[in-house]
C-alpha cells in the first residue's frame, strides 16, 4: 500500500460521518439545520460530492449572535487562568486530531498534505500562543499627570464575527478565533462556503476541550446571506475578516449602520525584488517557495518577481527548469507539491490569465496549461517578458502563477514594487545592507522580509497597507482589536475646577 492509498483509506474513515449526517451549524452548543436547507461541498480533486452543509442565513446568524451575546458575560468574567487552561486544551485537541484536520482540509480545498499537516499544527500553536497571553490581556498603563492619576484598562469588546476564506481555512480561522477567545470575546464564525469541513472540526474540538456552549458558534452559508447578516447584526461588535479586497469594502459598508469595528486582511500582489549582489541560489529557492507552495493560493505569495537585468537571463533559466520539475498531483500523496485549485470558479479565473498574458504580449515560459479534466489541476506557470503595467502584474491571480519583470536600477525596482493597489508583503534580496535599509524604508507593504521567505513569528504584527487591509494581528496587536481601551482618571488633590454660574 502506498502512502497515498493509506491516506485515502484514512480520509474515507474520517469522512464517513460527514457523508451520513452532513455538516450542521453549531449554535449555543447544539447542532442545528440551516434555515435555507443545505448546500453541497465538493472536492476539487475529482469534483465528487463530499457532503451536504447547513445553509444558514439571516435567521441562523440571529440565533448565533444571540447565543454569543448570552454567553459573553460568563466568558468575559471567567478567571483568566481558567480561560487559559481551556485554550491550552483546545491546542492539545488540535494536535491530537491534526491528521484528521489535515486530510479533510486537503480533500475540501485541494491543498497538499505536504503543507497542510504543518498548517494544522500551526493552528494549535495559535491557541497555545494566545493562551499564554490571556492573563495580561487586560493590562493597561499608568499615565501620571500633575493633578490626576490616569489609568488605562482593556475590556473585551463583546461578541465578534469571524469571516474566513477557503485558503488554509483551518489555520486562518484559529489565527482569528484564538485571540478573540483569549481576549474574552465570544465568536460567531462564518467559514467560506467552499471549505466548511475543518471549521466543524474546530468547534467540536473546542467544545470537547471545555469551551462553554455559545462561546464559539459556527454558521455555514454564503457571503451575501450569512456573511452580510453577520456584519449587520447589532449584537456583533466587530468583524475580523480575511478575504478579497472587494469583499473587504462590502464588509465596511455593511457594518456602517451598526458602527462595526472591522479588521480587514485582504489581497496582495507582492513583489520579490532580487538584486544582482544577492545570494541568487537562496533567492531562487525562496521565490519558488513563496509562489508555488500552498498552490499559490496564499495572500503573502510573491507573485511578482522583479529581477535585476544583469542576472535576469540566468535566473529565469534556472526558474524555468525548477518550475517544470514541480510535481502536480493528488494532494494526499506526500510527494505532491501542487494540488488542484479550490473550485471551478477559481480554476476558470486562474486559467483565464494564460490567455490574458499572451494578449498582453508576455511569454508563457513554463506551464500555462490545464492538467486533465478530472479535477481543477494546472501546471505551475511562469510569465516572462512582462512589464509592470500588464494585468498579470497588477491583478491578484491567487494561483501558482509568477510574473517575472526585469529592472535595471534600484529606483526603477522601487517604483515598480510600489506601483500596485496592494501592499501586503515584500521580499528583498540583496547583500548591500545600506540598500536594504533604504529600500525597505520606502517599500509600501505591511510586512517585509530581507533575504528570507515569509517566516512568521507570532508576536510580530501581521497585516497590510493600501488595498491589502486595515489593522494588524499578532501579539498585543490582536488584543487592540478585540478589546476596548478605557481611560479612568483619579484626582490626586484639589486641582482648580473652573466654576460656572458661581455666586
Ligand atoms: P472572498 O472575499 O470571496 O470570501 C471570504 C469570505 O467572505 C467567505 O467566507 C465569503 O463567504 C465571505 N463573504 C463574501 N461576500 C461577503 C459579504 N458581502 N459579506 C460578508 N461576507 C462575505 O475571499 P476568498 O476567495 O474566499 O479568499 C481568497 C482571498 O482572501 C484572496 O484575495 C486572498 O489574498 C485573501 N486572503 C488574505 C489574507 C491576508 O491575511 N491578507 C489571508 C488569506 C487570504
Amino acid at each position: 500500500m502506498t502512502a497515498l492509498d493509506t491516506n485515502i483509506t484514512k480520509l474515507n474513515g474520517y469522512l464517513e460521518r460527514f457523508r451520513e449526517t452532513g455538516i450542521p451549524n453549531r449554535i449555543a452548543g447544539q447542532d442545528v439545520g440551516g434555515s435555507e436547507g443545505v448546500f453541497q461541498t465538493t472536492s476539487p480533486v475529482d469534483k465528487s460530492l463530499i457532503c451536504d452543509v447547513a445553509h444558514g442565513s439571516v435567521k441562523d446568524i440571529d440565533a448565533a449572535a444571540n447565543a454569543a451575546s448570552d454567553a459573553f458575560a460568563m466568558w468575559r468574567d471567567m478567571p483568566a487562568l481558567e480561560r487559559k487552561k481551556i485554550l491550552i486544551r483546545v491546542a492539545e485537541g488540535i494536535e491530537a486530531r491534526a491528521e484528521e484536520i489535515a486530510l479533510c482540509e486537503c480533500w475540501d480545498t485541494g491543498q497538499t498534505i505536504k503543507f497542510m499537516s504543518k498548517a494544522a499544527l500551526r493552528g494549535a500553536e495559535n491557541f497555545r500562543y494566545f493562551a499564554d497571553q490571556v492573563v495580561q490581556a487586560r493590562d493597561g498603563q499608568h499615565l501620571q499627570s500633575p493633578t490626576l492619576m490616569n489609568i488605562t484598562t482593556r475590556k473585551p469588546i463583546g461578541p465578534v464575527g469571524v469571516i474566513t476564506p477557503w485558503n488554509t481555512p483551518f489555520m486562518l480561522s484559529t489565527w482569528k478565533i484564538a485571540p478573540a477567545l483569549a481576549a474574552g470575546c465570544t465568536v460567531v464564525h462564518k467559514p467560506a462556503e467552499a471549505s466548511p469541513l475543518t471549521a466543524r472540526l474546530l468547534v467540536e474540538i473546542a467544545e470537547e476541550a471545555g469551551l462553554p456552549p455559545g462561546v464559539l458558534n459556527t454558521v455555514n452559508g454564503f457571503g451575501e446571506g450569512a456573511g452580510k447578516a453577520l456584519c449587520e447584526h447589532p449584537k456583533i461588535k466587530a468583524i475580523a475578516f480575511v478575504g478579497e479586497s472587494r469583499t473587504g469594502s462590502l464588509i465596511t459598508k455593511q457594518g456602517a449602520d451598526t458602527h462595526k469595528r472591522n479588521h480587514l486582511e485582504l489581497g496582495g500582489k507582492n513583489p520579490v525584488i532580487v538584486f544582482d549582489d544577492a545570494d541568487l541560489d537562496r533567492a531562487l529557492d525562496a521565490a519558488i517557495f513563496m509562489i508555488y507552495s500552498i498552490n499559490g493560493e496564499r495572500c503573502t505569495s510573491s507573485s511578482r518577481l522583479l529581477i535585476q537585468d544583469t542576472v535576469r537571463e540566468e535566473f529565469e533559466a534556472k526558474l524555468v527548469a525548477r518550475v517544470n520539475n514541480i510535481k502536480v498531483g493528488h494532494p494526499l500523496d506526500p510527494a505532491t507539491e501542487i494540488g488542484p485549485l479550490v473550485t471551478q470558479e477559481h480554476y476558470d479565473k486562474v486559467t483565464s490569465y494564460f490567455d490574458i498574458a499572451k494578449e498582453d504580449g508576455a511569454t508563457v515560459a513554463a506551464g500555462g496549461i490545464k492538467v486533465g479534466d478530472e479535477g481543477y489541476f494546472v501546471r505551475p506557470t511562469l510569465f516572462t517578458n512582462a512589464n509592470n503595467k500588464m494585468r498579470i502584474a497588477q491583478e491578484e491571480i491567487f494561483g501558482p502563477v509568477l510574473t517575472s519583470i526585469p529592472f535595471s536600477t534600484e529606483e526603477e525596482a522601487l517604483s515598480m514594487a510600489n506601483d500596485t493597489d496592494y501592499g501586503l508583503t515584500g521580499y528583498v534580496w540583496t547583500n548591500d545592507l545600506t540598500r536594504a535599509l533604504r529600500f525597505t524604508e520606502a517599500l509600501e507593504a505591511g510586512m517585509i522580509w530581507v533575504n528570507s521567505e515569509n517566516v512568521r513569528h507570532l508576536p510580530t504584527p501581521f497585516g497590510g497597507v493600501k488595498a491589502s487591509g486595515i489593522g494588524r494581528d499578532g501579539g498585543d496587536w490582536s488584543f487592540e482589536f478585540y478589546m476596548e481601551q478605557k481611560h479612568i482618571g483619579f484626582a490626586t488633590g484639589q486641582h482648580k475646577i473652573t466654576q460656572l454660574g458661581a455666586l
